[in-house]
């Protein structure tokens, strides 16, 4: 490749010149020469072949002379060689060209081997001008495809992180209904008579919500992949949406939630997709009682402008945060996606909502304030094309026997425990029908109680001291791990066996849950011998604790961090009982005091450990000190029974003998 030299000069006798002094080098294709007579064209020249690395320039030109054209060639002027050429001697132009970026002069007249010189030098220059400026873009580009690279990755991981929620949330959305669904064919099969009513209705109802699960996953797909097909019938849209707003009734109902059901037309006669217009209104409507709270008010209303229905669902519920609301039609979002969102979900429904109003060429759109309450508005083209039919028979059966989710809930029962001296066990879970089955397993062997979320099971663990725990992990306000290691870290509460229940099959969460001290786990969907038997277990552990505590002496040290725990309290609950020894009048109300407990907190604790009651575990002290007096010292029978802080030494004869089955007489003699 030749080196493109540019000569700009207004002596057009300068162009013969150069052809002829370089004629050698032009010929062997190493210079190749382009012409300008001024600045102005010089600057056209480059434009239209940018790769012309030399210039060799005249000062003195008309339109525009050599050093307005280099100044004009700013930044350009670094990446090419210019030469100036300028009459003999005149300093003060060379100086000003030099400042302006030139690479060299030559003066006029041309003397040809002092150019072919200073040519030689500014190509050499240009050559490692050209090497530098590759390597600094190829290092840039480099960067670029890092930052690319980086950017790609990250876009990935955000895709990677969408979907392993998706997955938790899928399955915690399969493994629930299948929880049920497996544990009640056991007791069926255990108890057919017992549980054929409602065990029968549990498992139907469970596998219909797997089954509408699979059919959204399903039509979701379909739709993207633009293989779903409709089938439209004439009906009133009025009739049928009021009728799946009132199938909701009872849910709401049960709630606490008021639905209110407004239309400006008696009828509307369109053409619609029974199914997928089922589809739509429910999960707006179910979506609404689902993010509501008790009290708050769901209201449909309908209306025809033109040839459109409008349909707007509104609820007074939890709202949707302003930055959540660009996504919330994303497949698979939830606005939150932590362990103690609202409700239970997989970010499906909307997404799915959105595509099938596409599909029939509407829109939706939502407003909604947080704290305050969300609005959908719905907008559908009327036409009326199909033939009329009733959409109630239309529909295809996966409605027929109850709408998504528009199933009263299950009023849970807990049997009257009869025998109040079964331990006692909080059940902490929001799903009503987990709730029954759980019940139906364990319920004969322990007195229930039950909170619906992570805080209540916290303030009833706390009121309660129940003797076991059994928690749900994703709950509403706070999640079972939350609750785990509010209750591990009470002084009250820390004895308490809580075993977690959970969809989330990752050892992830396995670990958080055992790490804050859960002491068992169960992975739903569980089995019935297995949950029986971790319970067992963990009563067993109690026994042994019991057993433990029993002697004055300090127990042998545990590697369990639980049992340290105990026997710390237990320590500190003997030494405070010690300090006082003497004193008769040192009475559970002062211990309370010292250790920092209330009564029926410190009552239940100690009951748990020990098995005996407050009162009955300081007298235990007191005797078994009394007893290690009366043989190891000369002390008097009443000495001692002040010493131990008896009131009246008659009083610690009677208590030590029906104790230990002889009175302190015999044992000292003994
Ligand atoms: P999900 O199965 O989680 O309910 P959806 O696709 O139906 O999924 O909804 C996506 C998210 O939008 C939900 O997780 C919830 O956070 C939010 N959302 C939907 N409807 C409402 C509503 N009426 N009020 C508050 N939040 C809502």
């Amino acid at each position: 490749m030749p080196t493109k030299i540019l000569v700009v000069d207004d002596e057009p006798a300068m162009q013969q010149l150069i052809r002829m002094g370089f004629r050698k080098p032009i010929r062997k294709n190493e210079y190749e020469f382009f012409f300008a007579l001024n600045g102005k064209e010089a600057l056209e020249v480059l434009t239209a072949t940018p790769e012309v690395g030399i210039i060799l320039c005249d000062i003195n030109m008309p339109v525009m002379n050599g050093l307005t054209f280099l100044s004009q060639l700013r930044e350009s002027a670094e990446l090419r060689k210019v030469i100036m050429v300028t009459a003999y001697g005149n300093m003060e132009n060379i100086r000003a060209a030099m400042n302006g970026g030139a690479f060299d002069f030559v003066n006029k007249p041309i003397d040809f081997p002092d150019l072919q010189i200073t040519l030689d030098k500014a190509i050499e220059a240009l050559i490692q001008l050209q090497e530098a400026e590759r390597t600094r873009s190829q290092l840039l580009s480099a960067e670029q495809e890092l930052v690319l690279a980086e950017q790609k990755a990250r876009q990935l991981r955000e895709l990677d992180q969408v979907k392993s929620r998706f997955f938790t949330n899928i399955s915690h959305e399969f493994r629930t209904p299948l929880t049920v669904i497996d544990g009640m064919a056991d007791q069926l099969r255990d108890e057919p008579e017992r549980w054929a009513i409602s065990g029968g209705e549990l498992i139907k109802r469970n596998s219909q919500r797997l089954l509408r699960l699979v059919g959204q996953i399903l039509d979701l797909r379909k739709l993207e992949t633009g293989s779903m097909t409709t089938q439209l019938i004439q009906a009133n849209v009025r009739g049928y949406l009021k009728y799946i707003f009132i199938s909701f009734q009872s849910l709401a109902e049960s709630r606490g939630i008021r639905l209110q059901f407004e239309a400006d037309e008696q009828e509307i006669w369109m053409d619609i997709d029974p199914d997928k217009l089922m589809s739509i209104a429910s999960n707006l409507i179910s979506n609404a009682i689902k993010y509501s709270e008790k009290g708050a008010e769901v209201r449909m209303k309908l209306s025809k402008e033109q040839e459109v229905l409008q349909i707007v669902v509104s609820d007074t519920g939890i709202g949707i945060q302003a930055e959540q609301l660009p996504h919330i039609f994303d497949r698979f979002y939830q606005a939150d996606g932590s362990s103690t969102r609202f409700a239970e979900g997989t970010g499906v429904g909307l997404a799915l909502t959105h595509e099938l109003i596409r599909l029939f060429g509407g829109t939706i759109e939502v407003a909604s304030e947080w704290g305050k309450g969300s609005q959908f508005t719905v907008h559908l083209p009327i036409r009326r094309q199909a033939t009329v039919q009733d959409p109630l028979q239309a529909m295809s059966d996966i409605w027929v026997d109850k709408k998504e989710e528009g199933e009263e809930e299950v009023g849970v029962s807990v049997p009257e425990a009869e025998d109040h001296h079964l331990p006692s066990l909080l059940l902490v879970e929001d799903n009503p029908d987990i709730i029954q089955y759980l019940i139906a397993c364990v319920g004969e062997r322990y007195q229930i109680q039950i909170a619906r979320d992570g805080q209540e099971g916290i303030d009833k663990a706390l009121e309660l001291i129940p003797d076991i725990i059994i928690s749900d992990v994703m709950m509403p306000r706070k999640d079972g791990f939350e609750l785990c290691e509010s209750l591990k870290t009470n002084e009250s509460t820390n004895h308490i066996p809580i075993i977690l229940l959970t969809a989330k099959a990752d050892i992830d969460a396995k670990l958080t849950g055992l790490g804050l001290g859960a002491d068992a786990y169960l992975t739903k969907p569980f089995e019935k011998a297995e949950l029986l038997i971790r319970l067992e277990k963990l009563v067993e552990l109690r026994r042994k604790l019991q057993s433990r505590y029993q002697s004055l002496e300090a127990p042998n040290p545990s590697e369990h961090p639980i049992i340290q725990k105990q026997d710390a309290f237990i320590g500190a609950f003997k030494q405070i009982v010690e300090n006082h020894l003497d004193d008769p009048m040192f009475k559970v109300p002062d211990l309370c005091k010292e250790i920092g407990m209330s009564r029926p907190s410190l009552h239940r604790k100690v009951k748990a450990l020990t098995g005996m009651s407050t009162t009955h575990f300081v007298q235990e002290i007191r005797l078994q000190k009394a007893g290690i007096l009366l043989q190891s010292t000369d002390y008097s029978i009443s000495e001692i029974a002040y010493m131990t802080g008896f009131s009246t030494p008659a009083y610690f004869s009677k208590s030590y003998k029906s104790k230990y089955g002889e009175s302190p007489s015999v044992k000292r003699k003994a």
